[in-house]
This record gives C-alpha cells, sequence and structure tokens, in this order.
C-alpha cells in the first residue's frame, strides 16, 4: 500500500503547503521553503492534508462497543481488492469462535 506524498518542489521533504511562491508560481513547498518562498503572503497558501499514521486510527467494536486501537482488530481484502477492518475486535472475534467450538462439539 502507498501512500502519495507530495513531494516539496525545492527539495526532497513531504510538502505541507501548495502556496504562491515569490518566484511567481504555485508550487508545493515544505516547512522550511514555504517560510523561505511563501510566508511574505498568507492568504495565498492551501494546507495539504495531514497524512494520518494508521497507528492513530480507531474503531468501536460491533461486538463490545469497545473503542480499540485499529490493530486490535482483524484486517481483510475484500472482493474490490480494498483493505478493511473487521467490525468485531480480535478479542471478540476469538470469543466467538471459542463458544462456536463448544456448540459444535455438542456440549
Ligand atoms: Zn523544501
Ligand atoms: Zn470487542
Amino acid at each position: 500500500m502507498a501512500h502519495i506524498v507530495t513531494k516539496c518542489d525545492f527539495c526532497d521533504d513531504p510538502a505541507i503547503y501548495d502556496a504562491k511562491t515569490i518566484l511567481g508560481p504555485w508550487a508545493f513547498v515544505c516547512n522550511k521553503h514555504y517560510n523561505m518562498y511563501c510566508s511574505h503572503m498568507p492568504g495565498l497558501s492551501k494546507r495539504l492534508e495531514p497524512v494520518m499514521p494508521t497507528e492513530a486510527a480507531s474503531k468501536v467494536c460491533r461486538i463490545c462497543g469497545k473503542k480499540k486501537p485499529i490493530n486490535e482488530f482483524y484486517k481483510f481484502t475484500d472482493r474490490h481488492g480494498q483493505e478493511r477492518y473487521r467490525t468485531e475486535c480480535i478479542e471478540c472475534n476469538l470469543k466467538r469462535k471459542a463458544d462456536k467450538r463448544r456448540v459444535n462439539n455438542g456440549g
């Protein structure tokens, strides 16, 4: 999975702003180059969407109703090839499996 990170037009750092530069044209700029070329006209800049790290994401489990970090949910790929997370957390998923096994054994 490749995140598309816009690069600064003046160096290899990730761009933070799309802004009009003192050189004339608009450009993607990192924080440093924003200060260097664009800070004189703050009205002519657009902050780019920050790339959210996956670790920060969380999800509410459908079974226990607890909010848990996304890495406590099983990931799967749906038929469209899209990565998704299960609606129940790993803990509930395992619990449910254990319950099913008990039923299948005739209890
Ligand atoms: Zn730069
Ligand atoms: Zn749960």
